[in-house]
């Protein structure tokens, strides 16, 4: 990928140099990426002419993703580890990493390198241009299957086409930088569904898209599956929208009205040429149909339902079990 070097070092270093940048890594079984990861963040925000705050995440790893983080050096910046009680799921553990920024602009990058960090000096050249959320857009998937490709067009589609006012970009992950008062935005939404490329847009301000290559996985597999992505989207959808309430609300229509036009022709059927019973698999086809179509909706409510039942407990989003600061030069060991 070419990302022009020289772009690191065209800063103004006097205007920013007080200036502190806070980068988020959320990981859940990261330790074979953690210190290709570390090395390659390490180069070019040291290059950075701003104080680097830098935050792993541990959401509830089973490897030895914290050890491995308490051995990263952490020379000429601040090197932060914050442990979750448990597996919370990335948006939560994105939420908790940005909870405990410092810095006047904070980033999120995934830990698999699949966000290449030489893109990081482009989306502070944006921010430094006044964008207050600027996300990394991807052109080209590398190790992405042409069903994955598929399936996340379809899903763009369908969540832009139905979430009205929230401009949702295309090909936007979470890699982004956020500046301070978008993050505090951000996190003023204690949503527990946190469908977070939604809550990104949702607060506005300007915004501004980076084009880059998405890189395949560096190692370890993703934890996601069709299953997972499937979920992934009613969650989108349905803290998004609620156009599919509307549409239930309109197939219960359509079909009452058909269901009364049949019964008036029924009816003066009956009237003109009498009645022999008869008519048994048109019955069973409206029965079935109906009833179909009657759990379905329910299905669409309940969801909904289940949405209001898990924010209406107000649960705290996470638990830290470890927040420390890492201190350990690359010649300490
Ligand atoms: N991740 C996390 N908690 C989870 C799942 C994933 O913090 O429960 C992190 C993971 O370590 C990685 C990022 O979220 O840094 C993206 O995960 P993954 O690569 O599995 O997703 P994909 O790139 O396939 O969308
Ligand atoms: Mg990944």
């Amino acid at each position: 990928m070419d990302i022009p070097t020289s772009s690191v070092n065209s800063f103004p270093e006097e205007s920013t140099d007080s200036n502190t940048l806070s980068v988020v890594v959320p990981c859940y079984n990261e330790s074979e990426n953690l210190q290709s990861l570390h090395a390659r963040l390490l180069t070019v925000l040291t290059a950075l002419p701003f104080h680097i705050e830098l935050i792993y995440v541990d959401d509830g790893s089973k490897d030895d993703t914290a050890d491995q983080v308490r051995m990263l050096n952490s020379s000429g910046i601040v090197l932060r580890l914050i442990a979750l009680s448990r597996n919370f799921g990335k948006e939560i553990a994105m939420t908790a990493g940005l909870e405990h920024t410092t810095g006047d602009a904070a980033i999120v990058i995934d830990a698999d390198l699949q966000d290449p960090p030489e893109v990081i000096p482009l989306l502070i050249a944006e921010w430094q241009a006044g964008f207050d959320v600027v996300y990394a857009q991807r052109t080209i998937r590398h190790g992405e299957t042409w069903l994955k490709t598929l399936t996340a067009r379809a899903f763009y589609r369908v969540i832009r086409a139905i979430s009205g006012s929230v401009d949702i970009p295309k090909n936007t992950g979470d890699f982004r930088l956020l500046s301070r008062r978008a993050v505090d935005a951000l996190l003023l939404l204690r949503e527990r569904h946190r469908f977070m490329k939604g809550l990104f847009s949702w607060i506005g301000f300007p915004q501004k898209a980076v084009n880059y290559e998405r890189d395949p996985r560096y190692a370890g597999t993703s934890k996601w599956n069709y299953w997972a992505l499937w979920n992934f989207s009613l969650e989108g959808i349905t803290s998004f929208s609620t156009a599919p309430l509307r549409l239930a609300t309109y197939v219960g229509a359509c079909s009452a009205v058909l269901a009364f036009g049949y019964g008036v022709y029924i009816a003066f059927k009956a009237m003109l040429f009498g009645d022999p019973v008869q008519g048994y698999p048109s019955l069973m086809v409206v029965i079935t149909f109906l009833g179909g179509v009657q759990l379905v909706t329910m299905g669409i409510i309940g969801e909904y339902l289940g949405r209001t039942f898990n924010e209406a407990k107000q649960r705290p989003l996470y638990f830290v079990q470890e927040n420390s600061v890492i201190s350990q030069s690359a010649d300490d060991d």
